[in-house]
């Protein structure tokens, strides 16, 4: 199972929670189950992993919509 991080058009940060580990009763702590990461400009995907080593795809929205604001 893969989860799925939204950033906007302009975003080039990001934090998230991992709901792998929220769902984990063994790790409520909130800075185990805290996010952050980077995305370059230019990217519409990246991949990242919680500290528990859960796989997250980051994948970047709106770009379509602003593009067609134009
Ligand atoms: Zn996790």
């Amino acid at each position: 199972m893969s989860q799925h991080v939204w950033v906007g058009p302009d975003a080039t940060t990001y934090t998230a929670e991992c709901e792998a580990c929220l769902y984990a009763r063994e790790s409520l702590l909130a800075k185990h189950v805290h996010i952050q990461g980077t995305l370059r400009r230019d990217a519409d995907v990246g991949f990242t992993t919680c500290r528990r080593g859960h796989r997250i795809v980051v994948r970047r929205i709106g770009r379509a919509l602003a593009a067609a604001a134009r």
